[in-house]
């Protein structure tokens, strides 16, 4: 049987795999790609890990997968980043330091 370390590290490499072909099969079948952002999210929840860089890639409220340029803006403010979500319209904040 695997450990628990073993299992995340697993999960990240499917997460990392998801989130590759979400952003592949985005152009032609953005609604597949949706599937992947939530499959790889409930992958993350299940092995408590956090999407971290990928967390900027999907919309927080719609969950849908962002690509820049297609279906998201991105805009930096004081400090924050802030992503649109054309899909949902609605704007998610990440702060980073300067
Ligand atoms: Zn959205």
């Amino acid at each position: 049987m695997r450990n628990k370390q073993e299992e995340k590290k697993i999960a990240r490499e499917r997460i990392k795999i998801l989130f590759d072909s979400a952003d592949k099969i985005f152009q032609e079948n953005p609604e597949r790609a949706n599937r992947y952002v939530v499959q790889a999210r409930k992958l993350a929840m299940k092995c408590n890990l956090s999407l971290g860089r990928y967390k900027k890639k999907f919309c927080k409220h719609c969950y849908c997968f962002l690509r820049t340029g297609t279906n998201a803006r991105i805009r930096t403010k004081d400090g924050v980043l802030i992503i649109y979500c054309r899909n949902c319209k609605k704007y998610t904040k990440f702060p980073f330091k300067k």
